[in-house]
């Protein structure tokens, strides 16, 4: 069985100490002259399929801090490639600069070393990547997705993530309250970027007393002025009289700090890795008797999305479709979770490696 390990346990190793504890199976630095390229690709694991993952471009402040961003993205591709359903694997690219760096030459060449690896890689969007992005990477390699709906591709994979995010939420709001209607219910939603903005809009259209918080003042007036959403401060939203805690900013939001200010009963929201620790706060919040829908599994609409790509003749409606099993995979989870009294997190990867761990055996003989 898989060994979840604690961040800080995972940190101290070496670059393969910490693939050897996350079961990594390989890790590629590349770096071009001319364009100033530097990318990492980590491929997590590929039992399942080839590794299907987004590109994120961020100004690192070191290698280890990249090193370590695309280790836990790729492993958590795995678990929500898995627990979905999908027969892919899990991987992630960083691409370490100011995304100011990028242009037509410097993304044709990251298209280039992503097609160096033969297929074991396939890309797609994530922070500061765009589908224009994908359709210069993918003037070099076909092993592409999140291109844009002219070209055949899915578009924007936001408004699939935000519609599994309030499936996975309803589900988790009939463990807590016994009901999945969230008529009444006090949300606070941090962070109404794409994922953010798309989910609001379904909580307000069922009536739910929405709170909403973003750096950006401009876009909390917008979708306040849109919807009659609340705003609160940043700073603030932790300690609000809240039902339901919806993370759809930044990961690491649930952690010691602010998992005592949280008096909600249930988190259910949009971003990746929200626990800070999942080692340490799943376990917090198991006791605090908080339910957790787990977020790999809750946002892998844009997974889904992607992925419906990938396998070709791409159908809105069918992708929908796919995404409204989060609702049932997330029940599945919350009762094993109970009935073993393990944190749902816990539960949520033990099902995905379960589901790799019997395929995989199926695959033996040919
Ligand atoms: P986005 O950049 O469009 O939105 C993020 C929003 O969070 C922005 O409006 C930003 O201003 C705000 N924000 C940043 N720091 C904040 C803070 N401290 N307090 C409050 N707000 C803050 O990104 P997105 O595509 O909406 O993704 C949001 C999260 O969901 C990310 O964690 C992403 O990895 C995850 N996610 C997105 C998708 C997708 O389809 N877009 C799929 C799966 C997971």
């Amino acid at each position: 069985m898989l060994e979840i390990k604690s961040e800080e346990k995972v940190r101290e190793g070496s670059i393969y100490g910490q693939i050897t504890s996350l079961g990594h199976e390989q890790l590629v630095m590349c770096y071009d002259e001319p364009t100033g390229l530097k990318t990492i690709i980590a491929i997590h694991n590929t039992v399942l399929g080839p590794a299907l993952g987004g590109t994120r471009m961020w100004n690192y402040a070191s290698e280890e801090e990249a090193i370590t961003d695309v280790l836990r993205l790729s492993r958590g591709m795995t678990f929500k490639a898995a627990i979905s359903g999908l027969n892919i694997g899990g991987g992630k690219a960083v691409l370490i600069g100011d995304p100011k760096l990028k242009n037509e030459a410097y993304l044709r060449r990251f298209g280039r070393f992503i097609n160096s690896l033969g297929g074991r890689y396939i890309t797609a969007e994530d922070v500061n990547m765009k589908t224009s992005d994908m359709e210069y990477i993918a003037m070099e390699t076909k092993y592409v997705t999140g291109l844009p709906e002219v070209r055949g591709g899915g578009g924007d994979p936001s408004p699939v993530t935000a519609y599994g995010t309030y499936l996975g939420m309803k589900a988790a709001a009939k463990k807590a309250f016994g009901s999945d209607n969230l008529s009444g219910k006090k949300i606070a939603v941090q962070g109404i970027g794409q994922v953010g903005k798309y989910l609001v809009g379904y909580l307000v259209k069922e009536n739910a007393q929405v709170f909403i918080t973003d750096i950006f003042e401009d876009r909390l007036k917008q979708v306040s002025k849109e919807t009659g959403a609340t705003v609160v401060d940043p700073n603030a939203i932790y300690d609000i009289d809240m039902d339901i805690y919806a993370p759809c900013a930044l990961g690491a939001t649930v952690n010691d700090q602010t998992i005592d200010r949280l008096k909600c009963k249930v988190i259910a929201g949009g971003a990746n890795n929200q626990l800070q620790d999942e080692a340490v706060h799943g376990k917090l919040l198991l006791e605090k008797g908080i339910i957790y829908a787990p977020d790999f599994l809750i946002n892998a609409g844009g997974l889904i999305n992607v992925y419906a790509e990938y396998l070709g003749g791409y159908n809105r409606e069918n992708t929908y479709k796919h995404a409204e099993k989060i609702y049932d995979i997330c029940t599945a989870i919350l009762e094993k979770s109970e009935k073993e009294n393990i944190p749902s997190q816990q539960a949520a990867i033990e099902m995905a490696w379960n589901r790799i761990e019997s395929i995989g055996k199926v695959k033996l003989p040919y």
